[in-house]
């Protein structure tokens, strides 16, 4: 298994996979990259290095407005409501 792949630990651990699987799973070339799709897909603010905890959140609801609503995607929000959405591509 290659550990120098950025991989999703938010999806590994709601698609059960085992370390076996991982070097199937889809990875990403960076930190940016990663954080990204943290952001969008999970609705997970991610602060960035040049910016303040303040500026994260901020940027983050004005990016993903459906974070916290009726469609939050957080895994909060999909434990309690016991879905689980694919994976993008
Ligand atoms: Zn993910
Ligand atoms: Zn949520």
């Amino acid at each position: 298994m290659d550990t120098s792949k950025w991989v999703c630990t938010i999806c590994i651990a709601t698609k059960g996979l085992r370390g076996a699987d991982l070097d199937a799973w889809p990875d990403y070339d960076d930190e940016e990259a990663i954080a990204a799709h943290i952001e969008s897909v999970h609705h997970i603010p991610v602060q960035r290095q040049e910016e303040s905890a303040a500026e994260a959140i901020v940027r983050f609801a004005l990016a993903q407005p459906e974070a916290g609503g009726p469609n939050c995607r957080c895994p909060t929000c999909q434990t309690e409501r016991g879905f689980c959405r694919p994976h993008p591509p």
